[in-house]
């Protein structure tokens, strides 16, 4: 018998190779990327770009060239580990849902290429949520007691669980499947 009533799984950084994308713009290799962005010590990853690269962009520059980028989103490569999760996650009976933030700047856009992802890579999953944008609901707006959220950002987990739902924090190079199991 599952704890939980559903749960949201988040896009990128656990379905979606959203790094990959953002390095492959700024040619930056993804595990020089991972290894800065580790040693800077901060989630977000535009400090990680501005120092391999010797830039000054802001997260504004970011989101503008990935506007930019024709079919940025729709391009993601799916990640191996977050297949594996949708995989387990379905054998276990769980009901589940993609809920994903898109930017304020080109949010059209990736509604537009997220859905189309989605239809492509996770046909099956039928219930699909935008937080953001101007939605303006945020993401943990959706929280609530046996709601479940798995997102690979601190912040996103510490505001589920505080608006009282759920959040298990998900690495993509280093997923944790014990702790799925106990949804
Ligand atoms: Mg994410």
């Amino acid at each position: 018998m599952n704890k939980t009533e559903f749960i949201w799984v988040d896009m990128d950084g656990v379905i979606a190779n959203f790094i990959g994308g953002m390095c492959s713009l700024y040619n930056i290799d993804e595990t020089e990327f991972r290894q800065k962005r580790k040693e800077i010590g901060k989630w977000d990853g535009i400090n990680a770009i501005n120092k391999i690269n010797k830039s000054d962009m802001s997260y504004d520059d970011l989101m503008n060239d990935i506007c930019k980028t024709p079919d940025f989103w729709f391009d993601l490569e799916p990640l191996e580990s977050g297949k594996e999760l949708i995989n387990n996650l379905i054998r276990n009976n769980h009901d589940i849902g993609v809920l994903t933030t898109v930017p304020e700047i080109g949010s059209k856009k990736a509604r537009i290429e997220k859905r189309i992802w989605l239809a492509k890579h996770y046909p099956k999953i039928g219930r699909i949520e935008f937080a953001g944008g101007e939605n303006n609901i945020k993401k943990h707006g959706y929280a609530r007691a046996g709601i479940a959220l798995i997102d690979d950002k601190p912040d996103n987990i510490v505001n589920w669980i505080n608006a009282g739902g759920t959040g298990i924090i998900w690495d993509s190079v280093a997923p944790n499947f014990s702790k799925i199991g106990e949804l």
